[in-house]
């Protein structure tokens, strides 16, 4: 898997200043090296312009990479959502966010992400496009919340779903991790609600649709 992905960026990745500076600025607070990886990073804007999304939701911040990536292919009026639960790291991801020129459109919701999904349900929010990368324990909750916040036709992508590979590897240490992911993946495969397909880039994102 690392081999592949070092291709797909070594060939497809621009050298992109601002995204370099948020990886740094990341390592620099001592945070870990756990953005989504550049391709990954790549197909997202390309996902948020291709589906013209206008109010996206992303959970899981850290520094901004993803948000950034997000924010650039979203509709030039569009919002991003974005729930992170550590203060320092929403802090880090907003400036990254205002010095990317999005400051006006990116709103951060601290704390643990279920608890601002509540809140969103209750204030009757929607959203057009999400992003799942936080905790896998809860990654079951987070997408029964983005299918309730969806508006028709809307769009979920998760990330982390191969596991670094091990969930299709028989001879894999059976792992918590690993079982969480395969879990995870059956469900969405099998989703009434959803139309969705696995990409293996970076550590592997499922591309879903919220049927209308
Ligand atoms: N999406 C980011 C990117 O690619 O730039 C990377 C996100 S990182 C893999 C996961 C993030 O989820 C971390 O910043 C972590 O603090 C956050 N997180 C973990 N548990 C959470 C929870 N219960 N609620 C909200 N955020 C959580």
């Amino acid at each position: 898997m690392k081999q592949i992905n070092n291709y797909m960026d070594e060939v497809f990745y621009q050298y992109d200043a601002t995204l370099e500076d948020v990886l740094s600025s990341i390592a620099e607070n001592g945070m870990p090296a756990i953005s989504v990886s550049r391709s990954s990073g790549k197909l997202l804007t390309m996902l948020a312009s291709m589906t013209g999304a206008k109010a996206i939701l992303e959970i899981g911040a850290l520094g901004g990479y993803s948000g950034i990536c997000l924010a650039r292919g979203m509709e030039k009026k569009g919002t991003l959502t974005s729930l992170e639960l550590e203060e320092k790291y929403a802090q880090l991801a907003a400036n990254n966010l205002a010095k990317a020129g999005f400051a006006e459109q990116v709103t951060y919701m601290t704390g643990p992400a279920l608890e601002s999904l509540e809140k969103l349900v209750a204030e009757g929010q929607r959203f057009d496009f999400f992003f799942i990368d936080a905790d896998k324990d809860n990654y079951e909750n987070y997408l029964a919340y983005c299918i309730q916040l969806a508006s028709p036709g809307a769009f979920i992508v998760t990330d982390n779903v191969l596991a670094g590979g091990s969930v299709a590897d028989p001879k894999a240490a059976p792992k918590r991790y690993t079982a969480i992911m395969k879990k995870f993946n059956v469900t969405v495969a099998n989703h009434p609600q959803l139309e969705s397909v696995l990409l293996p880039i970076g550590d592997g994102m499922t591309v879903s649709k919220v049927k209308k």
